[in-house]
């Protein structure tokens, strides 16, 4: 048996239990270290000096960068560490512009936090923030200010460690230190794939999701205009997290009530054009199964993922399934059936991604040049029109999306997470489809979190190679594995670690909630009635009524090379 190994944190003895540093350590006694460049999924930069401790000799060492040891004794809270962190503070405030009222990450910026934690009452130093620091503004998804910007890294490490997009990076040196894209061109210019993983690990508002809640606010107030919204699946289990819910509680009644509060005319679920998505990509992988070209069919619903394979891997583009995404598959429905109607309408798309601006405002996507959907928001700009519109989401009653769209399946809700798809699409295959055979494709090695998942399964005679991965560096694993020619024969990428609920455009959340929202996710797939795509009734209506031989028109898309 070996011999259990103590560090001392405060006068307090703490186990050791394969922490990889002390601040892992400290934070299980109840002591949140304050940082801003730790993150566990990065490695680790130790560059904020915000979690210092202190040991008996007066030695300083900064905790995540420290592996704990046993015989260690520190404290974490001295009269000299206050200091220090106070210091460290006001150093980044005088280098910091003073927007605070007007920032997207008012309340939500960790630097506010600290300083109020800390109690700051003022800064010593003169104002040395970038005073004409351009924002950069060139993307659609996200947006870049150099003067709220403290150096963290956090964004660098995230695009270049998780992502493998390199698209930002420090450039120069001391006090003229920035984080910039190649030669300094604008984001849209740069590699950037929109997944908006950097906003989601920036400590303050210096990365921030492009706003576009004003032209939605204005569509809704033009008596002449017919507003229709659709809600993507992990919006669901997300939101409620900035409203006094817990991660992971389905709070889709809510949403709807609250859209239907603010005025929108139609609401509904995108989970019917994932089931669409289900039917349309089950058949193209029948199909190139049996003539064994483009394989193996790599999934299509991910914006982040296809401008990565479009900028890195052109020559895998004809691998990608030609099914448009649901989103896409639901606005051209809607806007075709406004068409036909002569309406003049709106249509919102409420996203956890920051990527679905970019490929909403795809040419490929445009009807006579207006796009199929007018403005994406992400949860949590939905969340500020909540807010801003004075609803109470905890006193609203919940209620249902509307018809004629109005009937979704399990299979449908769970593309928000990683797996979903792949699971989706195993559902509407596999030959017995009884309640018990549901169940046991659950348990073929799609579900869970880790960002590779592979497995095989029998279909007929041969045994088929299955791929479900998650994060571009993943990614980019797999697909050099399909250039070396390994026989894999379907492939699922979602460029958020996790899939679409720990999207760009998501409430932040620690791991534990994020495993949160993939489990609410699944249970709202137990507790619906129809679990295979195929069983939605409205899908007969649609193909006999609309889509039946404009599939092509409706459904499906070629992407070519194509900048952002
Ligand atoms: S949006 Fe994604 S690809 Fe673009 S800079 Fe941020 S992390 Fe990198
Ligand atoms: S942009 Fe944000 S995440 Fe990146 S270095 Fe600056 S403060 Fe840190
Ligand atoms: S995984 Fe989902 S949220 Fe992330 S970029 Fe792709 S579609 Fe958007």
């Amino acid at each position: 048996m070996t011999e259990k190994q103590y560090v001392t944190i405060d006068g307090i003895p703490v186990e050791i239990n394969g922490e990889k540093n002390l601040l892992e350590l400290i934070n299980k006694t109840g002591v949140k270290m304050p940082t801003f460049c730790y993150h566990s999924e990065l490695s680790v930069y130790g560059a904020c000096r915000m979690c210092m401790v202190e040991d008996e000799r007066g030695g300083l060492s900064a905790a995540c960068s420290t592996p704990p040891r046993a015989g260690m004794k520190i404290q974490t809270n001295t009269e000299r560490l206050r200091r220090y962190r106070k210091n460290i503070l006001e150093l980044l405030l005088a280098n910091h512009c003073r927007d605070c009222t007007t920032c997207q990450n008012n309340t939500k910026c960790k630097l506010q936090d600290l300083a109020m934690r800390f109690n700051i009452e003022g800064v010593r130093f003169p104002n040395t923030a970038k005073s004409n620091a351009e924002e950069d503004s060139s993307s659609v998804c996200i947006s870049r200010d150099a003067g709220k910007c403290i150096l963290c890294g956090d964004c660098v490490r995230m695009c270049n460690e998780i992502q493998n997009v390199g698209a930002i990076d420090f450039a120069y040196r001391g006090s003229n230190m920035v984080i910039s894209t190649a030669f300094g061109k604008p984001l849209a210019e740069s590699p950037c794939v929109g997944c908006g993983q950097c906003v989601a690990v920036c400590p303050t508002g210096a990365i921030v999701v492009k706003n576009n809640i004003s032209p939605v606010w204005k569509a809704i107030s033009d008596p002449d205009v017919r507003t229709s919204v659709q809600i993507a699946p992990a919006v669901r289990v997300a939101l409620g997290r900035e409203l006094g819910v817990k991660d992971g509680e389905d709070v889709m009644g809510k949403i709807v009530a609250a859209l239907h509060r603010m005025g929108f005319d139609e609401i509904y679920d995108t989970s019917l054009g994932a089931d669409l998505t289900v039917l349309e990509e089950s058949a193209e992988f029948m199909e190139r199964l049996s003539s064994g070209e483009n394989l193996p069919l790599i999934t299509s619903c991910c914006p982040g993922w296809i401008q990565y394979c479009e900028k890195k891997h052109p020559e895998l583009l004809p691998n990608i399934s030609t099914c448009r995404s649901p989103m896409q598959m639901m606005a051209s429905i809607l806007k075709d059936q406004a068409k036909e109607k002569g309406e003049k309408t709106f249509h919102v798309a409420v996203m956890p991604c920051t990527a679905k601006k970019f490929e909403a405002a795809r040419d490929e996507f445009k009807v006579d040049g207006a796009p199929n959907v007018d403005v994406v928001i992400t949860t949590q700009e939905l969340v500020t029109m909540i807010k801003e519109a004075g609803l109470m989401f905890d006193a609203l009653e919940p209620e249902a999306v509307d018809m004629p769209f109005g009937t979704i399946s399990g299979a449908g809700v769970i593309f928000g997470v990683t797996g979903g798809v792949t699971e989706a699409v195993l559902r509407h295959v596999i030959a017995n489809k009884s309640r018990a055979d549901i169940m046991m494709v659950a348990n073929c090695g799609q579900r869970g979190d880790e960002g590779i998942k592979e497995f095989d399964i029998t279909a007929g005679e041969s045994k088929l190679r299955l791929v479900v991965v998650s994060g571009l560096s993943n990614a980019e694993k797999v697909l050099q594995r399909i250039k070396n020619g390994e026989k894999i024969d379907f492939v699922e990428v979602m460029a958020c670690p996790g899939g679409c609920v720990n999207g760009g455009g998501q409430p932040f959340a620690v791991r534990q909630d994020k495993e949160e929202r993939s489990k609410g996710l699944y249970k709202s797939d137990r507790l619906l009635s129809i679990r295979r795509a195929e069983q939605n009734p409205i899908l007969k209506t649609l193909y006999d009524d609309i889509i039946r031989g404009r599939e092509h028109e409706l459904l499906h898309v070629h992407y070519g090379k194509h900048n952002q």
